[in-house]
């Protein structure tokens, strides 16, 4: 199946080193409860509607020479900020495979500097092929246990840690993103099971991101006409404990990104 595009960033530093294009693939297999884009989870074009009743139609499909055609536009701002392509979703590894795999190669050929930002829960065999053109991934690690992802994502995390372990083992550059969630995820005991699974499978991260929750984009749920669940956002100090106790494993950590 062709993917669905929502939106293509141009100008971005918020994904990745330098200036960046994002692409925006509609479509992902989890269903975080707290997504602030959830028009990227269906995998077909939806409407939205707003309160005035303008309708807005999400996602279209583009073939891969169209985005080549789009991304290409930047490439000498690529070269001048150290930036390049990423990316995104919804969940860009659980596209079509074929089709990802061409616009990486044909990115790769031109030596533009490709991230990818993922949820990590994809085809291990798309994490592999497409790992050595990949510069650096942006990667989410939401809970550590499984039964908190199932809960809160719709889905399970094996797949998660399972292709982690893959990207590290290949020596990959790994941003690890951890969403923060007061009550949920940010206490001592969770924090502490999550580095020591990262020390026992030896994974090699080069920064860690801390993601505050927030409540931006949420309007865009009644726009779909779905509910919405809110959840508390993170204090400075709550989130400055995080990063101190992470510290201890890791040295690059950062709030926000
Ligand atoms: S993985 Fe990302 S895009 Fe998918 S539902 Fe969760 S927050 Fe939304």
């Amino acid at each position: 199946m062709i993917p669905n595009i929502f939106n293509i960033q141009h100008f971005s530093t918020h994904d990745g080193p330098g200036i960046r294009t994002t692409i925006f693939f509609k479509g992902c297999p989890l269903r975080c409860a707290w997504c602030h884009n959830p028009e990227s989870q269906l995998f077909t074009p939806e409407i939205m509607v707003d309160e005035n009743g303008v309708r807005e139609a999400v996602g279209r499909e583009y073939s891969v020479d169209e985005l080549i055609e789009d991304v290409t536009a930047d490439e000498m701002i690529y070269d001048q900020s150290g930036g390049g392509v990423t990316l995104s979703g919804g969940e860009v590894l659980s596209q079509d495979r074929g089709f990802i795999l061409e616009l990486v190669r044909r990115l790769a050929d031109r030596e533009i500097s490709i991230g990818i930002d993922t949820c990590g829960v994809a085809p291990t065999r798309m994490v592999e092929d497409i790992c050595d053109d990949a510069d650096f991934f942006l990667y989410d690690l939401k809970f550590i246990s499984n039964a908190l992802h199932k809960q809160h994502t719709g889905g399970s995390n094996h797949l998660v840690l399972r292709n982690l372990e893959v990207l590290s083992r290949r020596q990959a550059r790994i941003v690890l993103r951890l969403i923060m969630l007061p009550g949920i995820n940010m206490d001592k005991d969770t924090i502490e099971r999550t580095m020591l699974w990262l020390r026992t499978h030896d994974i090699a991260i080069e920064q860690i991101d801390l993601l505050p929750y927030h409540t931006y984009g949420m309007n865009k749920y009644a726009k779909l006409g779905r509910e919405v669940e809110y959840f508390e956002v993170p204090q400075e100090d709550e989130l400055a404990g995080v990063k101190t106790q992470i510290e201890r494993f890791y040295d690059n950590v950062t709030i926000g990104g």
